[in-house]
């Protein structure tokens, strides 16, 4: 039965060039029957996730195995094939938005999650869907998400799936009909929390942090009861209002690096990536996020190093109880969050074997800690230019912060910029080059106190993060200039010796997350719309493939019946495409899919459909005064999702290219949320009637600007 399946599937995937995007029922489609359903579905506990390294052929967390290095022994595609690889199947996920998260395949079944928190299982040979799961999202709440409606993974256990939903609700699904099992929320809906996180789970245990940050939130960890959805224990990233007591002596600890009044903005902090749990030494490490609001000087004006912002924390597994921090950033005012992955490995280091973990966040600094004593044993610059700080001194672990990054009201260019030297993109670390690998790159974001900065007087009223203010002439043409100095490239870090051994030159900034394996591979999607193989010793490029869009989400791979398979989820969207300047521009809006890829495999993708022609605006009549107050609005409430200088980045549609029917709707979409149903709540609470006629005159402008085509 498996011999013919395999035949089976090669027929389907010849027959899938012919298949339309929407066709998803038709996926696999010949094959169906043929592979018989495992009796229990995620069936995954403590003793096989401890031991994933004798199943090399299963992918059953969100970085394979608990290191989260990301590496496969599989070595059945290896650098003398790769050439050969083609796509076996594809499914679609049925939308626009980004994807940023790695499937899991347990079993001959492929788990993963969408867009707006869609989650599939499908069958891992064929590409057949067996279920699907709508969590239903509150779209109002994509208005508090800086960087799509994205997440990053589910997790499995026992017979269960995890997610987490944006809307803050932590989801156990029945592995095998996709049924909600229970669910529980996990923050308070009156404040702009979203959740993006992938879930972790570790000895029965669902752990979870939340996002933010960017709006005025108080970061904590939650783990759960992975049976019942009851919570066991919960870390704050950092304290709350000093008059209501502190939850820990750790909170203590941290409201002593603080001033001001930073509650009433929640502080930051928030963990929406790295969770890593720690099996050996039964910890969990927390990469925390930045500050909010982002400036210092309205967050905590007295400064101080507002602990735990940007740290990566330590704490015990069973209670939460903090054992050590680290502290990446002190004081952020940057936007530099330490959520990016961490990888942990055992490294000879002057001789010694070393427990360590391993980050390259935002900040442009490769960190190697002792994860035993949170011990700083390294930190390199891992991009040519960097000039937030000139080092980190290794005896007190604080960077050298240079003079101009210390920025006031008039913007100064920096780099590494809000979207950092590297982001969400999980890196991985291959055992037998001993290198990380990761996407890095040089973005450049002009940084500036918003004078007008108020704070808000209550929850859920943000909209602005304390830094840019308004677009003066100053301002645009550092934008500019940041966009003409933007690069991307894949990075090999040796840890040991801090330093880069090879990189690729990519197109542009935003490239995809990266999977190694033991066939001497790195697998990384691209912002030129491919994916592509690289010799992991080397970096010699053996293989690519257009595949429509980018897939920026942690590729994976798993063996079935005796044949490696490739898998990817494509979708382009997330942080570079809602903020980002020059990444997604003219990036064709493009499904998303899964892709899986074989050798020999000859599957093709349907062609894209043309791009609609764009209208024509309407002629700017508005006085400059009015574009001027709309510019500075769009600045504050509008640039996170819809682009600064309104430009898309590619993944919302561009709104220099609204129809006449859009333009007519304008104040009613703004106001009344008439397009909420996609993800564009009301922003009547913060904008009046004459706010949305001058934002429509800015984009009007916009449209009839330079920039335009
Ligand atoms: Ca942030």
């Amino acid at each position: 039965m498996r011999a013919s399946a395999v035949v089976l599937t090669g027929i389907s995937a010849l027959a899938l060039s012919a298949c339309g995007p929407s066709d998803t029922e038709l996926n696999g489609h010949g094959a169906s029957g043929n592979a018989a359903a495992p009796p229990a579905p995620a069936a995954v506990d403590s003793q096989r996730l401890l031991a994933a390294d004798n199943e090399p052929g299963e992918w059953m967390a969100p970085g394979r195995t608990y290191s989260e290095q990301r590496f496969s022994p599989l070595k059945q595609i290896n650098d003398g094939n790769v050439h050969e690889l083609g796509l076996a199947w594809y499914f679609d996920l049925n939308t626009h938005r980004g994807v940023e998260s790695s499937p899991l395949v347990i079993d001959g079944v492929m788990y993963t999650i969408s867009a707006w928190n869609v989650t599939y299982a499908i069958d891992a040979r064929t590409g057949k869907q067996i279920w699907r799961y709508d969590p239903q999202v509150d779209r109002d709440r994509a208005r508090f998400l800086c960087c799509d409606v994205v997440n990053r993974g589910i997790s499995a256990w026992k017979g269960k799936i995890y997610l987490t939903t944006i809307d803050g609700r932590l989801i156990a699904l029945d592995a095998r009909t996709g049924t909600p099992v229970w669910s529980t929320q996990t923050f308070d809906k009156t404040w702009p929390y979203t959740s993006t996180g992938a879930t972790r789970v570790f000895d029965g245990k669902v752990i979870i942090g939340n996002a933010g940050g960017e709006y005025g939130v108080r970061g904590y960890v939650t783990a759960y009861d992975a049976e019942s959805g009851e919570q066991l224990w919960r870390f704050y990233t950092v304290p709350g209002d000093p008059a209501k007591g502190f939850e820990s002596k750790a909170m203590e600890m941290a409201a002593k690096t603080w001033t001001g009044e930073w509650w009433k903005q929640g502080g930051g902090g928030t963990a929406w990536d790295a969770i890593v749990y720690d099996p050996e030494l039964k910890l969990i490490y927390i990469g925390t996020g930045n500050g909010s609001p982002h400036a210092q000087a309205y967050r905590s004006p007295g400064g101080g190093d507002n602990l735990f912002l940007a740290s990566i924390v330590a704490v015990r597994w069973d209670t939460g109880e903090y054992v050590w921090h680290y502290q990446e950033v002190p004081g952020d005012s940057w936007d530099f969050t330490a959520t990016m992955p961490i990888i942990l490995a055992d490294l000879e280091i002057d001789g010694k074997l070393r427990k360590v973990l391993m980050q390259a966040p935002k900040n442009g600094f490769f960190y190697v800690l002792d994860r035993v004593t949170g011990e700083l044993i390294s930190a390199e610059k891992f991009t040519p230019v960097n000039l937030w700080a000139t080092h980190v001194d290794l005896k007190t672990g604080r960077p050298a912060i240079t003079r101009e990054a210390r920025y006031g009201t008039e913007p100064v260019l920096l780099t590494p910029s809000v979207a950092g030297a590297h982001n969400w993109n999980p890196m991985a670390y291959n055992p037998i080059t001993g290198l990380v690998y990761f996407p890095a790159q040089e973005h450049w974001w002009p940084f500036s106190i918003d004078p007008d900065y108020k704070v808000p007087d209550g929850p859920a009223q943000r909209t602005s993060t304390g830094t840019g203010g308004p677009m003066t002439p100053k301002r645009m043409e550092l934008m500019k200039l940041a966009d003409s100095r933007e690069k991307g490239w894949l990075t090999a870090w040796d840890p040991v010796k801090q330093k880069e051994v090879w990189h690729v030159p990519h197109e542009r900034a935003g490239n995809g997350g990266v999977l190694t394996t033991a066939g001497n591979l790195v697998l990384e999607g691209t912002a030129a719309r491919t994916f592509a193989a690289f010799k992991a010793d080397t970096g010699e490029k053996l293989w690519e493939m257009p595949v429509q869009t980018v897939p920026m989400a942690g590729p994976i791979t798993y063996m079935l019946d005796g044949e490696q398979y490739v898998a990817v989820n494509a979708g382009w969207g997330g942080g570079m495409a809602m903020a980002e300047l020059r990444g997604g521009r003219g990036m064709h809006r493009s499904d998303a899919r899964v892709l899986v890829f074989k050798l020999g495999a000859k599957g093709e993708l349907s062609p894209l459909p043309d791009r609609p022609p764009i209208p024509l605006p309407p002629p700017s009549t508005a006085s400059k005064e009015v574009i001027d107050k709309g510019a500075d609005l769009y600045a504050r409430t509008c640039a996170n999702c819809h682009g600064p200088q309104a430009v898309s980045g590619g993944v919302i549609k561009d709104l220099r290219h609204m129809t006449a029917q859009t333009h007519a709707m304008f104040n009613d979409i703004v106001l009344k949320g008439t397009m909420s149903g996609l993800g564009m709540a009301s922003f009547a609470n913060v904008l009046s009637e004459s706010d949305a006629e001058a934002i429509h005159a800015y984009v009007i402008a916009r449209a009839n600007d330079e920039w335009n085509r």
